[in-house]
């Protein structure tokens, strides 16, 4: 077990290598990182040819220790994500990397299926890809990472990740946990290997070299597109902007808490995150006013104006990002436009319309622009238009099965969340299990281990079925 004085010497130690990426060289590629993309590749190819035939006792070995080494260091992570990429609240990041060793599923997620009758028996089987590359995000950074590869390896395969050099300290922190893990417990070294300064170049490598069969991205719009145009087998987990509708039947002080704490938890960067609020007139007051006291500053006016002017606009007039801002606390942003509170202010909230660019693009950081309709059609309407057509998330509070069902066969989203912060999707909360990898885009929905196997089909005929 580490305790609070290694937990900062390693967080220190770890950021102060990352700050001299360019120089850094490749520790030998003992725990799974490497100077070359193809040097990453050719680990895997190997190890994968050991994993391929691990029984699968022996995999959820390895799995079993990665889970109980993400839990031992999982504040050394939280600590590594905030320092390292600026985004995010150490508090939640804990909570996320729990969450992904206790709830992401292993082995057991994949099922044979099975016909027997008079002309014998038939399975079909999951079977590896063998080797995956894997694109990271650097919003859930290590969480991705370890998420990736229980389920990589749970299917058979080993995996080579290109992270995001905005994160590359802590996913590669996270690499090299997992290959210790399987290394302590007899299993193979190299599981997960990566790279020492990731780009754009050595994206380009895994995306075209012969021996990886499947590529999956999780990301934004580019690197989503990008794996889908490379002609081999992808799976695109994108952007999403996820409204969220009351409706007037809704327990609306329950509604308004539960949507607070989903927008502002990890501030906002879980891309399931609750990104702008659709309301119904009639209790839209009570809505915001239980937002206020849940713990929500609502601006008005010029302080709108100035706001988007901050996280949005670049000096050119044009909508832009300003990464500055991405999953910062809300009192850090309100201080960016002169208004100071305290730290129990953690979401800025304010009342627009349906085209305020503020409601319209995915911010990534605890705000949420509140849009009142008339009446559950329009707010259902509405929400529809502002998801953009991701299909990635949506949620609504409502009590009213008619208008819940109406609402999630209109916006068809791969998750649909009710009555509950956004967050219950991934299991922290609500049942199922977890996953940092949603697909919208290519269809898997919520990934997990048969997410990366490929059906196989084992016929014997006439013999074997005994009924
Ligand atoms: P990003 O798109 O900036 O980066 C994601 C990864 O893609 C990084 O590793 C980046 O280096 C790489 N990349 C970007 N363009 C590329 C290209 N053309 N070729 C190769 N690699 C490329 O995303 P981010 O800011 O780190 O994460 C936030 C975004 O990701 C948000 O849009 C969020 O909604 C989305 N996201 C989606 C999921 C999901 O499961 N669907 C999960 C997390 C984040």
């Amino acid at each position: 077990m580490v305790n609070n004085i290694d937990i900062e010497s390693i967080v220190k130690s770890v950021i102060a290598n990352m700050n001299n990426v360019g120089e850094q060289k490749s520790n030998d590629g003992s725990y799974g990182i490497f100077e070359n993309m193809e040097d990453a590749i050719n680990a895997s190819i190997k190890t994968q040819k050991k994993v391929k035939v691990l029984p699968l006792e022996f995999r959820e070995k390895i799995i079993a220790n990665i889970r109980k080494k993400t839990i031992e260091n999982a504040e050394i992570m939280a600590k590594l994500g905030v320092e390292e990429t600026g985004m995010g609240r150490v508090g939640d990041k804990i909570l996320k990397h729990k969450l992904v060793a206790e709830k992401t599923p292993g082995t057991e997620d994949i099922k044979t299926i099975a016909w027997s009758g008079d002309r014998g028996l038939t399975l079909v089987e999951k079977g590896p890809f063998g080797v995956i590359g894997a694109i990271t995000p650097s919003t859930n950074s290590s969480e991705t990472v370890i998420c990736n590869t229980i389920g990589m390896l749970s299917g058979g395969n080993t995996v080579v990740f290109n992270p995001h050099p905005g994160a590359i300290g802590v996913s590669n922190f996270a690499v090299e946990l997992v290959n210790k893990a399987s290394v302590e417990v007899g299993g193979p070294n190299n599981i997960a290997t990566s790279v020492v300064k990731p780009t754009l170049e050595s994206a380009d490598v895994m995306f075209k070299h012969k021996s990886i069969g499947l590529l999956v991205a999780t990301g934004g719009p580019g690197v989503v597109t990008a794996v889908l145009s490379s002609g081999k087998r992808a799976i695109g987990a994108g952007a999403g902007n996820p409204p969220v509708v009351v409706d007037e039947t809704a327990d609306i002080k329950k509604a308004a808490y539960h949507i607070f704490n989903g927008a502002t938890f990890d501030n906002n960067l879980p891309c399931i995150a609750e990104k702008e609020v659709v309301v119904v007139e009639e209790v839209a007051d009570e809505l915001i006013y239980y937002m206020e006291e849940a713990g929500s500053y609502k601006i008005e006016g010029n302080q709108i104006d100035d706001l988007i002017k901050t996280v949005l606009i670049d000096k050119n007039g044009k909508l832009v990002l300003n990464r500055k801002f991405v999953g910062k606390d809300a009192s850090y942003i309100l201080d960016a436009i002169g208004i100071k509170v305290d730290d129990n202010i953690k979401c800025i909230i304010f009342e627009a319309d349906e085209n305020h660019p503020l409601v319209v693009e995915e911010l990534m950081m605890p705000i949420l622009g509140i849009v009142r309709v008339e009446d559950v059609d329009k707010a259902i309407d509405l929400a529809v238009e502002l998801e953009h057509g991701n299909r990635h998330s949506a949620h609504m509070h409502s009590k009213n099965v008619d208008n819940l069902t109406k609402f999630g066969q209109k916006i068809d989203t791969a998750i649909f969340v009710k009555n509950a912060p956004s967050y219950a999707a991934i299991g922290f909360g609500g049942e199922g299990y977890c996953t940092f990898t949603i697909a919208s885009r290519t269809g898997e929905g919520l990934t997990s281990a048969s997410s990366f196997t490929k059906n196989r089909r084992c016929v014997m005929a006439e013999s074997l079925c005994i009924r």
